[in-house]
């Protein structure tokens, strides 16, 4: 379990990596707004790193940090980038289901836990990114719509 563990720590700080990286992106092309929401979420995937982190520690286990790839720089279009989050959510849901079927398997309780705050939170990482991407499809290529959503994506809080 405490292997299983280590790799999801390091598919949150990759999930994170990813995120900053399409950051960069969003604010190289002038939006500011999915700039900044790419931002808030780099922030959210390393907290969620850090709550495995946390939670190996309290169990007395070992963290053993992984290396991860350099992300991709490059991106298509706003909604390759959300396409992409999205895509890349549902693997992250897969990896956190199977988690959870190994914490089943060796009857650990603590681990199960702890694995369904997360199961709970893919389920709104998942809609959030597919409600941009629903947006973004809407959008089309309509450029003042796409500054709309610019401004409203602006609003994410660091709180969330
Ligand atoms: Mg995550």
């Amino acid at each position: 379990m405490q292997d299983a563990v280590n790799e999801q720590i390091k598919h949150e700080f990759i999930s994170a990596y990813l995120y900053l990286s399409m950051s960069a992106f969003c604010g190289s092309i002038n939006l500011p707004g999915f700039a900044k929401w790419l931002r808030v979420q780099w922030a959210e995937e390393q907290s969620h790193a850090m709550r495995l982190f946390d939670y190996l520690y309290v169990r007395g286990g070992r963290v053993v940090l992984q290396a991860i790839d350099r992300p991709p720089a490059e991106f298509k279009s706003p909604f390759d980038i959300f396409q992409q989050v999205l895509t890349h959510e549902q693997k992250v849901t897969s990896l956190i289901n199977k988690l959870y079927d190994l914490a089943l398997k060796e009857n650990d309780y603590a681990a199960q836990v702890e694995l369904q705050w997360f199961i709970k939170e893919q389920v709104e990482e998942e809609k959030n990114a597919t409600d941009i991407v629903e947006q973004l499809r809407m959008i089309g290529d309509n450029t003042s719509a796409l500054m709309m959503l610019d401004r409203q994506l602006s609003v994410r809080g660091a709180a969330e």
